[in-house]
């Protein structure tokens, strides 16, 4: 891949690590806000509404968390294949990503071939 690609890789994979990085910095808080709320509610009524609107928030909360924290992962994955100079190369197949591809999903891993087989 050209330098002038990588370079701009980089700094979509920047981006995103700061997007990422806000996304859960901002559910950590969210997550706190509930558990403080959920510790005042009443912990034994399970039909307790107000119980039940927390737990579906935490729920929903806690996977949004989740699914930023996963991200990143994958984000600092990227990150180091592009210090070894490995990066836009299909792990599965070893072949290139194509750029178009890496615009949408720098972070990507396989090919869209091999994407496909793995899901
Ligand atoms: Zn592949």
């Amino acid at each position: 891949m050209a330098t002038g690609d990588l370079a701009e890789f980089e700094r979509l994979l920047a981006e995103l690590r700061r997007d990422l990085e806000a996304t859960v910095a901002t559910d950590d808080a969210r997550l706190d806000a509930i558990r403080s709320a959920r510790s005042d509610a009443n912990d034994d009524d399970e039909h307790d509404p107000e119980g039940a609107t927390l737990s579906a928030e935490w729920s929903r909360a806690e996977g949004l968390h989740e699914g930023a924290v996963r991200e990143l992962e994958e984000v600092a994955h990227a990150e180091q294949r592009l210090r070894d100079g490995r990066y836009g190369v299909c792990e599965g197949c070893g072949r290139g990503i194509p750029p178009e591809r890496l615009r949408i999903r720098p972070a990507a891993r396989f090919c869209v071939a091999c994407a496909a087989l793995r899901t």
